[in-house]
Order: structure tokens, then sequence, then C-alpha cells
């Protein structure tokens, strides 16, 4: 099920600390309900993420899908419809999701968003709040489209852009799309045989764009095709998000992009990188202060995470997620970043290694206090 050569798209994967997945209906509803047994697989690639670490928030469609069967609906409906049939398919929805994910003892939380809540600051930051909590409790955040009260002007309208916006709120460094194609090509595979499918985009570009135009191979299942998952691609990567479009209908798709398989991986753009980090550095107030040793500060320096081996002493009261000061020992700044534990628990796991997190704090989230790509140093 591997290449033989490493595809950049499982390194980015593999190398990602905050993922968002999106599934589309078409992959995930099958004639008769939820594919289950296909979820099963995926349940298991997303339960090995966490186990190495890493945070993962899941985008669903598919309410529509479940709810148009439930209720006796033909397909091409009216918006109202739509909404009814979501309302009707949101539940069987989550409860499939629910069902995956007990088998691992995973809590699963609903979050279900309209254009509006990435827009409105306050409501953006409440979604932001609510997907770090459940993050922080252990629980598996899963999201659609309120499409129960999201009309046309107001309505996302496919999850492919929701979706970009979820990486965005969750400064996610990697967004997978998973559908029923398998990546980008160079030109529309149904219409030119020679068509050939693109491992790496450097940057969307208009060429990139026009090959991507045009309905979906199997339009009727999701509302997306491939315009939208370059239009989702190109927020995600003006974020600093890389983008993967990968084929989802293989059992375990995650393992397969992670071990090498087939997929496009579209680079998160390095202005977006660099925004990220001017606004890490800049924009955000510090809500407290991280003092680390020689060896630390070289480290830093050098491009590398800080771990809490390096963590001589904390001050302030800081939240999960929250900007901090980094100061070397000699009471310089070296520079700000966004620590991946609180005030508590850095000081509680200050100078010690990183294996030993878990029986510290009782859990372990990830082995660095604050990682490299959560790091804005002062240029000297
Ligand atoms: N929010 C819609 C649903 O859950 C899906 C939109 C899409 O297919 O992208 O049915």
């Amino acid at each position: 099920m591997s290449d033989e050569k490493t595809s950049a798209a499982g390194l980015a994967l593999r190398s990602a600390r905050r993922v968002v997945v999106k599934i589309g209906s078409a992959i995930l509803c099958g004639e008769d309900g939820v594919r289950t047994e296909w979820l099963a697989g995926l349940a298991s690639d997303i339960v090995a993420l966490r186990d190495r670490g890493v945070d993962v928030v899941v985008v669903t469609s598919g309410a529509i899908a479940l709810g148009r069967n439930r209720l006796g609906l033909k397909k091409g409906l009216r918006l109202e419809e739509k909404q009814a049939a979501s309302a009707a398919g949101q539940a069987a929805l989550m409860q499939a999701w629910q069902a995956a994910f007990s088998t691992h003892g995973v809590t699963v939380g609903q979050l279900l968003i309209t254009l509006d809540d990435t827009e409105n600051r306050r409501r953006y930051l409440n979604a932001r709040a609510t997907l770090r909590t459940l993050l922080d409790l252990g629980a598996l955040p899963i999201v659609n489209e309120n499409d129960t009260v999201a009309t046309s002007e107001i309505r996302y309208g496919d999850n492919d852009r929701l979706a970009a916006h979820a990486a965005q709120i969750l400064e996610a460094d990697a967004l997978v799309i998973l559908s029923d194609v398998d990546g980008v090509y160079d030109a529309d595979p149904r219409a030119s045989p020679e068509a050939k499918r693109i491992d790496v985009i450097d940057a969307v570009t208009p060429e990139i764009e026009a090959a991507a135009a045009g309905p979906n191979v199997h339009a009727g299942v999701g509302a997306g095709g491939m315009a939208s998952k370059i239009a989702a691609a190109k927020i995600a990567c003006g974020n600093g998000c890389a983008a993967i479009i990968a084929p989802g209908h293989y059992e375990q798709p995650l393992a397969r992009v992670v071990n090498n398989g087939a997929a496009t991986l579209i680079r998160a753009s390095a202005s977006g990188a660099g925004a990220r980090r001017q606004w890490i550095g800049g924009r955000l107030k510090p809500a407290g202060e991280i003092h680390v040793d020689d060896g630390a500060a070289k480290a830093l320096k050098d491009g590398a995470s800080l771990l809490p081996a390096g963590v001589t002493q904390v001050a302030g009261a800081f939240s999960r997620g929250d900007a901090v000061t980094i100061v070397d020992a000699g009471g310089r700044v070296l520079g700000q970043g966004l620590s991946a534990y609180n005030s508590v628990e850095v000081a509680k796991i200050a100078g010690r290694r990183s294996e030993d997190i878990e029986s510290l704090i009782g859990y372990k989230r990830r082995p660095a206090v604050i990682e490299k790509n959560d790091l804005a140093l002062r240029s000297e």
C-alpha cells in the first residue's frame, strides 16, 4: 500500500502536531447509511495520531445525505429540504462517530458552526476555546456546518472551506481532506486521459485553480468538488497550514498517507508561516514567562523545540495555548512562544525529561513545552 519513496504528504502528516481531518459524504455514507466498517478503520487511524500526541479535530459531512434517506427525499433538494435533512441526519451522523470512538474509550464532542462564527471575533474565540478545552479534556471535537440555521447568504455550503477555517481556528499545521478523488491533477482526469496527479504544489496558482475547475467525479453526494478543495487549501496555506488532498475510500486512509500512499501536498505558504510567527511574536500579549537554561537557549536558537528539561522556572498564570515570554539564564528575553501546557503543569515538569511528563501531571500531550513552530525568537 505504500510507495517505495517517501511522499511529501506523508512527511507533512508525520510531522504535524495539530491536524484537521475533513471527511466528505461520498466516502462516509453509502446507500444504506454510514459505512461503519470504513469509519472503524478511520477511527483507529485517528486514535494512532492522538496516541502520538497529535491534536486531531474532525470536520465531517454527511448530515444531509443521511437525513435525505431517512426523510425519503430525492436528490436535488431545495434549501429548506437540505436544512430539514441535516436536522434529521446530524443526530445519526454523530451517533455513528460516537460509536466508532467509544470502542477506543474516546469521547466525542459536537460543534455545529456557521460562517458567522468564524467571521465574528467573539464567536471565533468561543469556538476556539471550545475546541481547545475539548482537546485538553482528551475528547475528539467533531465539527459540521450548522446547516439548519445557515441560509444561502451566510452558508459555507461545503465543508471544505469550513474545514480550512477550522484549521485556522485550531492553528493547525495540516489539513487533510479525504474524498473520492486521490489528489490534484494537472488537468481534468475525465476529460484528458494523460492527466497526471501532482505530488506537491508549492503555491495555488491560477493554473492550478483552472485545472481544478469542473464538477466532482461523483457529484451528487457531497457539495464540494475539486475547486472547493483547492479554495480550502488556499485558505489553509495562507494561514501557515499545509493541505493534503488524499483518497478517502481506502480502509485506514490516514495510515495510508502516513505510509506514503498517493496524495497531493499543498505546502503552507512561507508568508503564512511568517504571518503566524509575527502573530506569535508581536500581536499576542504574553500571559507569563518561561525561564530556560543555557543548553535550551542554544537549542532554541538552533531551531529546536523547548523541552521540559531546559525549563528552570515559570512566572505568571497561563493556560495551554497562551503566549509566554521566553527568558534565558541571564534574564534576556529570547522571544515568545505558545505554551503546550499551562503554568502549573510547566512548573511540575520543569527540569524533567519528556518521558516523565505523564507520571508528573497525569497525561502527556506532546514532548515539548513549546513546539518549534509555535516559537518566535527575537533576532539578535
Ligand atoms: N454540511 C453538509 C452535511 O453535513 C455537507 C456539506 C458538504 O458536503 O461539503 O451534510
